[in-house]
């Protein structure tokens, strides 16, 4: 257990975490790190996690180095060498950059492909501990003095904080703000993975974009190679499903991207198993916390994809969370205000930019994608501020964005 400094005096302060994704999970690792008695609690019946990848940046393996996760996460990712983005009928590269190397010197970590399931494994061994498994959190009751969880299944738990991590219909979010709701994009995306030599040229990806009007797709390897990962976004105003385990037939994939380059739909139709999924967010929330609860990755932020900045967001307030909480100057409610003031100007602006790359990408040919090409050449400048952070240093500074 871990005393921390309250308005009160000194005391031992319980964790509960509401959900074991990947920001639960980081956060219950960065927590128990710093000495704190953590319980984490899933409405799943049990550990898993979906067949697809999700790309790591400089931003959030600075934190996985930190947690010394850094070479576990390395040895089962693909260190992505270039960034390409190709013309969606044509296939012709339009803008290319060097990634690997020099990623990882402009940037301070490297950019990394990686298989969900191989991440959330590393994650369950270092939480070194059992979730609580079946226990959907329907209820949060707060008094000065403590937390109560209260479950599907009528169980109850108590804790001194309660972090809600549990995704983008967070229970925990309705007794934090009862106001909002989800926002569907119109927009569903395909996702499946490949083995490499069924993909053409495939052991040749980096981080591939194909844009056209109105779609992209974006492909990248993960476990060392072996697979690449693809991801295709079409608009959908019926598909509202926002499921990891729809399936769908990759023939319907392919007819969704019919008359592209032949790269694209023989990737397309070369997944054994694609998922469907609804593109949702929500409004950049006024505030997070309450004396004794707050909110962690898309509990609090839930954003699109197209920055691929949730995991690495979620992971970022990880490292903050668990910092503010042992800080022995600040109570509970100070630290959860410190943290949720750090992390809030961040997190808004990358949401509402996630927002803006998807109309940005998906301009149609002509002056509207000849204007998007030119401002691509500024890429790296343009997404420094999101890659170049470093948490550590903006809690040092005290400085939000
Ligand atoms: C198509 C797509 C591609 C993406 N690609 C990237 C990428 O490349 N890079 C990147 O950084 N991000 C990416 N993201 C975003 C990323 O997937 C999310 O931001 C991230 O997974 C959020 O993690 P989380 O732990 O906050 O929430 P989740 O992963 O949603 O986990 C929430 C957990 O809470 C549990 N839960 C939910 N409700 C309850 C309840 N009431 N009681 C108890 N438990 C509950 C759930 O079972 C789940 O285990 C992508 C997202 C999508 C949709």
């Amino acid at each position: 257990m871990s005393a921390v400094g309250s308005a009160r005096g000194w005391r031992m302060v319980r964790v509960a975490v509401v959900g074991s994704g990947i920001g639960g999970l980081s956060a219950a690792i960065a927590l128990r790190a710093r000495g704190f008695q953590v319980d984490v609690y899933d409405q799943a019946g049990e550990l898993s996690e979906i067949g697809a990848g999700v790309s790591l940046g400089g931003n959030g393996m600075r934190v996985l180095d930190a947690l010394g996760l850094g070479k576990a996460v390395r040895d089962v990712s693909a260190n992505l060498h270039r960034i390409e983005f190709h013309h969606w009928l044509s296939g012709d590269i339009f803008y290319e950059h060097p990634m690997g190397a020099w990623y990882e010197q402009r940037f301070g970590g490297p950019f990394l492909g990686i298989h969900r399931a191989d991440f959330h494994h590393i994650l369950i061994s270092a939480y070194d501990g059992e979730p609580h498994l079946g226990r959907r959190c329907v209820a949060v009751h707060e008094s000065p003095d403590g937390v109560e969880l209260e479950f599907a299944d009528g169980s109850a738990a108590g804790a001194d904080v309660v972090v809600g991590a549990d995704g983008l219909r967070s229970a925990v979010r309705t007794h934090v703000d009862r106001s909002d709701e989800a926002v569907f994009s119109a927009m569903s995306c395909f996702r499946g993975l490949v083995p490499v030599d069924r993909v053409p040229g495939g052991d040749t990806f980096g981080l591939t974009f194909f844009l056209g009007p109105n779609r992209h797709l974006v492909a990248y390897p993960v476990r060392g190679g072996e697979l690449i990962n693809f991801v295709a976004y079409v608009p959908d105003p019926e598909w509202t499903l926002e499921s990891w385990s729809a399936r769908c037939a990759p023939e319907e994939a392919v007819a969704a991207f019919e008359g592209w380059s032949p790269v694209v739909t023989a990737l397309l139709a070369s997944s054994e198993e694609t998922g469907r999924w609804a593109l949702y967010d929500r409004e950049p929330l006024r505030n997070w916390s309450t004396g004794r609860v707050t909110l962690l990755g898309d509990a609090a932020h839930p954003m699109l994809p197209h920055a691929g900045q949730g995991t690495n967001q979620a992971i970022e307030d990880a490292a903050a969370l668990a910092a503010y909480l042992s800080n022995p100057q600040l109570s509970v409610s100070e630290a959860l205000r410190s943290y949720e003031h750090l992390r809030k100007a961040r997190t808004r602006q990358i949401q509402l930019g996630s927002r803006a790359n998807a109309t940005c990408f998906q301009v149609p040919d002509g002056p509207p994608a000849d204007e998007r090409n030119a401002r691509l050449r500024n890429l790296p400048q343009m997404v420094g501020w999101i890659h170049e952070y470093d948490v550590y240093a903006a809690m040092a500074t005290g400085s939000e964005a």
